[in-house]
């Protein structure tokens, strides 16, 4: 049992190139299920790879537990690899693939054969024992590369993008399945994904990373209702949050968000916030699609926070309905559409927003401004 700590922790490939990762600094407690989350590219392998001790630490220092592991070769550092591409050995059944960790450790015989069914029937593939990867369909696969990784008792799980392989339905179930294993295993795992819905529906904490640098770390809610700066909160959701750039302006003795086509009243919250900040005028404004309404008692009640547009692409997702809207002078608006209410594309649409729910982002460093 053991966490895992990050210390200025960089990584360059090359002194010719740019760093891949810099300035990481994380704090992965005991038995913790944190995800990387971030767009291809952005350092996450990368940093996975250095915990697991398969890419060389620039600068900075990793512990496992109160171990720095840095020149501690992969072997010694008791840690179990999930890959996208399964790695398996094509020659070995899958009985013994899943054994292979535990012969190379001299585990006893006897002993291997216990974990390795436990571990088969854990993941449903205990009809497949004596098959060869050949045989076996993706999803099966998987849980073989995943088998082999939980047959021993390691002192942390390290899983890249174990799931983006396999078709949606199956990546639903085997998230559920990953995270219940977790719970029966109880080792501080790091997942990594730039799959949002893994990461939400996954983790303890999501670590959002972009150009080799944290920008958040935090759990799924606070991630989506506070992102710390403008990359979280355009990243992280389904539909992005709605952003405008605007100035506040005292007007009458009430503070407004005033853009280009629209005027919104911020709260008593808002207001006292911006005053105390004593910011520079222009910021820009933040809200979800769910966040939006055009119920007609809504819009009677709040006249100052309403947006008038028109209806350009109507969004059928199943569960959902969104629709895009055109402000007059063409700036994108997404809503969650209220099913009692339709409309046509074309039709012109007034909205209005809660406020409550607005988030303040500075124009020059794109961090949410809090009181
Ligand atoms: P992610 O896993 O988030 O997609 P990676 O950690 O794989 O991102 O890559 C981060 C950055 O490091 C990328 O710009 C990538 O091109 C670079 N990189 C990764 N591996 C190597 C390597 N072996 N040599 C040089 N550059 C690399
Ligand atoms: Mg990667």
């Amino acid at each position: 049992m053991a966490g895992i700590m990050l210390n200025n922790v960089a990584k360059r490939y090359g002194k010719e190139l740019e760093y891949s990762v810099k300035n990481f600094n994380l704090d992965i407690d005991d038995r913790e299920f944190l995800v990387f989350l971030g767009p291809s590219g952005c350092g996450k392998s990368t940093t996975l790879r250095m915990v697991a001790g398969l890419e060389d630490i620039t600068e900075g220092e990793i512990y496992i537990g109160d171990t720095l592991i840095n020149d501690q070769p992969p072997k010694d550092r008791d840690i179990s690899m999930v890959f996208q591409n399964y790695a398996l050995y094509p020659n070995l059944t899958v009985y013994e693939n899943i054994a292979f960790g535990l012969r190379i450790r001299k585990v006893p015989k006897h002993e291997i054969d216990i974990a390795v069914r436990k571990a088969a029937k854990v993941l449903e593939i205990g009809n497949f024992l004596e098959r060869k990867p050949s045989d076996l369909s993706g999803g099966q696969r998987q849980r073989v590369a995943l088998g082999r990784a939980i047959v021993r008792s390691p002192k942390a799980f390290l899983l890249d993008e174990p799931l983006s392989n396999l078709d949606a339905k199956l990546r639903g179930q085997m998230r559920e399945e990953i995270v219940n294993i977790h719970r029966r295993m109880e080792v501080t795992s790091i997942y990594v994904t730039h799959d949002q819905i893994e990461a939400m529906t996954m983790g303890d904490r999501i670590v959002v990373m972009e150009k080799g640098e944290i920008q958040q770390v935090d759990t799924p809610e606070m991630i989506y209702s506070r992102p710390r700066n403008m990359f979280v909160a355009k990243f992280i959701g389904n539909h992005p949050m709605n952003l405008f750039e605007g100035r506040i302006v005292e007007e009458q003795g009430i503070l407004l968000f005033i853009s280009e086509t629209f005027k919104l009243q911020l709260t008593e919250r808002q207001a006292k916030m911006m005053k105390k900040q004593r910011v520079k005028p222009t910021v820009y404004i933040g809200f979800r699609p769910e966040n939006v309404s055009y119920e007609p008692s809504f819009l009677d009640s709040s006249p100052l926070t309403t947006i008038n547009g028109v209806l350009d692409f109507d969004e059928f997702v199943g569960s959902d309905r969104y629709y895009h809207l055109l402000s007059h002078n063409k700036q994108k608006l997404s809503v969650r559409a209220n099913l009692r209410y339709r409309f046509e594309e074309g039709d012109k649409v007034s909205v209005g927003i809660d406020m409550e729910q607005a988030l303040f982002f500075d124009r020059d460093t794109k961090e949410l401004m809090e009181d």
